[in-house]
């Protein structure tokens, strides 16, 4: 099997893969519990001839699939896990709120299930060549965890799983096709706990210590902080506990869960450091004790414009998905449910290209799929994106790059109704095959011109300015499901 046979391998299992992209679907599962969605990926490779590792990391729904030997070591990325509080229905074009009674209230939101599957089907295609080809070279399929909200491939990465790579390669469903080149930023979550004293709150107020006030408090220190921080920095939260229903009882207890972001983890320890004081302001401020809980970090990501350009180079060999007039009719009834203006995307993705930024404005205004490739350019510095992505410490361990793939309509806002409802669509399955095939290919290249995978690595240094990899995640904190928090 030469490279040319690539695409039609990964053609040729197309029902295998729609089917298990369906059933990871199908459970819906969320961070670090995705233990049905973790098996039927690592069954499927274990069928076909890969050595595989469980709990990779010593996380229980972490795996590894190796295929191969020598170098180089490819990785490919893949992620299975579901959001809470999108309660799916496929193909749906209004907001309907539930599903079937198996529905249990988790969603694909983000399109996970085509990301593992996609994932899954470019390394069969790899497997398939270094069988067929006997050449040296090892391709390992990391199944990765809690992506959301739970950084599960930085606590992967503290346990060193990503050393000694030679190049990864990974994707995301999005609503176009590209080189998915964002600087994306670091990020610590933390979890403030509150403590006080009980007390009837009109009889005996005098004798309460209010964890609720504690936590608004910090709240309010918070937002003034806001003034007095880089620019790019991001500073959220959700209050996790209130202390209860019961506004005549001084609330005992008050949790709030901080996210905090910014370009690099220095940055990000230099603000958690200043949130704490803050943190224990508060406390002072109304006699309650607060405890500070570190739940997880990412790292930002470095993107690799070596690895970037193999990666487009595959994405322009291959045929674009043509869409069926019934495709293009359901795309068009979840575009106007839609809230982002036409084109947006094209911002997205080249917010410093200015000539590429408005062509691509318009073409893809005039569309409701996308039917084409957004340019990839060897020389523009990379933009940041003000979100964050786990794959962040796999960047600082290895030469990574990511594509973006069309599974979904244009203005599509992730994490929505109207997303879960097109991931168990064809638009999904269409768009989970040519990420398939791109990954494979780009693998293949890599394995044919090792040079490629050492001129990665000489950017990767450079850009990494001799900073080695460090992990944020301090050693007894463990991943933890959502609902535990
Ligand atoms: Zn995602």
């Amino acid at each position: 099997m030469d490279k040319s046979r690539v695409a039609g391998y990964v053609e040729s299992i197309g029902e295998l893969l729609r089917g298990i992209s369906d059933a990871i679907w199908d459970y819906a599962e969320t961070a670090f519990e995705e233990y049905r969605s973790a098996a039927i990926l690592r069954e499927t490779l274990a069928r076909q001839g890969f050595e595989v590792e469980d709990k990779t990391g010593g996380i229980d729904t972490a795996f590894c699939a190796s295929y191969g030997s020598g170098k180089p070591v490819i990785a490919i990325l893949a992620e299975y896990d579901a959001l809470s509080g999108l309660s799916q229905k496929a193909k749906a074009v209004t907001e309907e709120a539930r599903g079937g009674k198996e529905d249990n209230g988790n969603g694909h939101g983000c399109g996970h299930n085509l990301l593992g599957t996609g994932s899954l089907g470019a390394a069969l295609a790899v497997k398939e060549y270094l069988a067929a080809n006997k050449v040296p070279g090892t391709i390992k399929l990391f199944g990765c965890p809690g992506e959301e909200g739970g950084s599960g491939k930085a606590f992967m990465a503290r346990a060193g799983v990503f050393a000694g790579l030679d190049a990864a390669f990974a994707w995301h469903p999005m609503a176009v096709n590209a080189v998915m080149e964002w600087k994306l930023l670091a990020n610590y979550q933390i979890l403030y706990k509150f403590r006080g004293k009980a007390a009837h709150a009109a009889a005996s107020p005098h004798l309460g210590r209010s964890a609720l006030d504690a936590v608004e408090l910090m709240n309010v220190g918070v937002n003034f902080l806001r003034e007095h921080l880089i620019p790019e920095a991001r500073l959220h939260y959700a209050i996790t506990h209130t202390g209860g229903f019961s506004p005549n009882v001084v609330q005992a207890r008050g949790e709030v869960l901080y996210l905090i972001r910014a370009p690099r983890l220095p940055q990000v320890e230099e603000i958690y450091q200043r949130v704490n004081k803050i943190a224990q302001g508060a406390a002072l401020m109304t006699e309650t004790s607060v405890e500070i809980e570190f739940i997880k970090a990412c790292a930002n990501v470095i993107p690799n414009k070596t690895l970037g350009r193999v990666l487009y180079d595959n994405f322009k060999a291959q045929d674009l998905p043509r869409y069926t007039e019934e495709e293009q009719a359901f795309a068009t009834a979840l575009a106007q449910t839609s809230l982002k203006p036409p084109g947006a995307e094209a911002a997205m993705f080249l917010p410093n290209r200015g000539k590429d930024l408005a062509e691509y404005t318009k073409r893809l205004g005039d569309k409701t799929l996308c039917d084409l490739i957004l340019p990839f350019d060897d020389e523009t510095a990379e933009p940041v994106f003000p979100g964050s992505s786990d794959v962040g410490d796999v960047s600082w361990n290895v030469p990574t790059a990511q594509i973006a793939v069309a599974c979904y309509a244009l203005g599509t806002a992730e994490h929505s109704w109207q997303l879960v409802s097109q991931t168990r669509s064809s638009l999904g399955h269409k768009g989970l095959i040519l990420a398939a095939k791109v990954i494979a290919a780009a693998c293949v290249d890599v394995l044919e011109h090792p040079e490629l995978a050492e001129k990665a690595a000489v950017e990767w240094e450079q850009r990494l300015e001799s900073h080695p990899y460090r992990s944020a995640i301090p050693p007894e904190v463990q991943p933890r499901p959502l609902g535990t928090l």
